[in-house]
């Protein structure tokens, strides 16, 4: 299960920011989750509570925010939606594109203490 090390290093990075604050806690973190980015947030959320034990973001709410998959075409010059299992074909012009604009994102966006 690799989201306990992903959740791992989301606690530390979230407490490191909060401790740059001066605050002793954290309320929220919100991260940014692109759908291929092979992370399931159910898991993302299992984890983080058994990361958070005994941390700076013992009692902090984990705010996972989705984005979708996208690619780029140049033909049409405009972003797709691969979908999940991601298929890389404009829908527009009936092309492959192997340019992924969004969707392999993971990071943290906020920090609430
Ligand atoms: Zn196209």
């Amino acid at each position: 299960m690799h989201e306990l090390s992903i959740a791992t290093a989301i606690v530390e990075q979230a407490g490191e920011i909060a401790r740059a604050d001066g605050a002793d806690g954290v309320a929220s973190v919100t991260v940014r989750v692109g759908e291929l980015a092979g992370v399931v947030p159910d898991a993302l959320h299992f984890a983080f509570e058994v990361a958070r034990d005994g941390t700076a973001l013992a009692a902090a709410r984990l705010v996972v925010e989705q984005v979708p998959a996208h690619a780029w075409c140049g033909q049409c010059a405009e972003e797709f939606a691969v979908g999940m299992p991601p298929f890389f074909w404009c829908p527009r012009c009936d092309r492959p594109s192997r340019e992924l604009r969004r969707g392999r994102e993971l990071e943290i966006t906020g920090v609430e203490t």
